[in-house]
């Protein structure tokens, strides 16, 4: 069994596209405009189509069998419109999901996104967590730590604004994944820049609270193999050291946990060697940031699986992370 962690639906009809315009519209107009959330018409025949030659073709030729699955991350855009803005198109974007987890329930989990909107606070997103965890089976979220989109005027993970969304995690049992979104500031390209200073910031932000302390059992998956932090292991443990805290091990890693969305076997085989195997959950975050295949080994970037059997570690630690840490992690998985 391979789960993959970290899939979004970025394959989506049109008509969901086309939503999000008339939404856009309607704000262009009036920034205030609320509305209301209205229907998208997408049919089970369409969804089937957008996934058998993307998402599942891919399955099957990587052999990976299940993919934790979330809208696609770029498009939530909290920074659009208002708090209604993000509720109608939030609740229609993990209703599509849901369909999907109902039409291939061997292929597809899901996780929500949640509909954050900058300067307001998360109730709305509790409420969206626990229809989409309670009605709809879904194992986990995907928080934004920059609603703003690149502009970062939120308070870190560890201000007081966040810890309702966190006791609603640790109440449903359910995990977040520390997901950005699109940039709207244009010195941050969105997934060669955003995505990995947010996992990076996510990081330090988390080592410099009292959040793991408050919330002992909370989940956090920092995605893209954690941004920097891998990399630059030692400085942070050295900057726990000097800030007197607790030992990185003990202070975040039975809270923390990297995926393997690294495009490339020299990236994968750092993060298997630095982050203790508990640690590291299988993802691809396939069919997504980066689609092409690399010159220099003929496979895809976002093949990671390759990496992962091909990296110098036990069969132990291979099906801990291919599968064993995800059950752990996404406690509500039945599958
Ligand atoms: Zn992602």
């Amino acid at each position: 069994m391979i789960i993959d962690c970290h899939g979004h639906y970025t394959t989506a009809p049109a008509e969901l596209g086309e939503y999000r315009d008339a939404q856009q519209s309607a704000l262009a107009g009036d920034p205030e405009h609320v509305g209301s959330k209205g229907t998208i018409n997408i049919s089970d025949d369409q969804l089937r189509e957008s996934l058998e030659g993307a998402q599942l073709k891919l399955q099957r030729e990587r052999g990976t069998d299940v993919t934790i699955f979330s809208p696609r991350a770029s498009w939530m855009g909290h920074h659009i419109g208002n708090a209604a803005t993000s509720k109608f198109w939030t609740e229609h974007c993990n209703d599509l999901i849901y369909r999907i987890t109902q039409l291939y329930p061997d292929n597809f989990v899901g996780a929500c996104q949640l509909p954050q909107s900058p300067g307001t606070n998360l109730a709305n997103s509790i409420i969206e967590l626990e229809r989409c965890v309670e009605q709809y089976n879904f194992v986990g979220c995907n928080l934004n730590l920059d609603p703003s989109g690149g502009f970062w005027s939120s308070p870190p993970l560890g201000d007081r604004y966040w810890y309702p969304i966190y006791e609603k995690m640790v109440e449903l049992n359910v995990p977040a994944m520390i997901h950005v979104s699109a940039s709207c500031n244009e010195c941050f390209h969105a997934t060669g820049a955003h995505y990995l200073n947010a996992d990076t910031t996510a990081f330090m932000q988390l080592m410099t609270s009292q959040v793991t302390k408050d919330f002992p059992t909370i989940k956090f998956i920092i995605p893209h193999g954690g941004g920097a932090v891998p990399y630059h292991w030692g400085r942070f443990r050295g900057l726990a050291d000097m800030m007197k805290l607790p030992p990185l091990d003990e202070l975040l890693m039975n809270n923390v946990y990297f995926d393997t969305c690294v495009y490339h076997q020299p990236g994968i085989d750092l993060l298997l060697k630095v982050i203790p195997t508990k640690n590291i959950l299988f993802a691809s975050e396939m069919v997504g940031a980066v689609r092409g295949i690399d010159s220099e080994t003929g496979h895809y970037f976002d093949d990671t699986k390759r990496y992962v059997t091909n990296a110098a570690i036990s069969d132990a630690q291979r099906e801990a992370i291919f599968a064993g840490n995800a059950r752990r992690v996404y406690s509500r998985m039945s599958i």
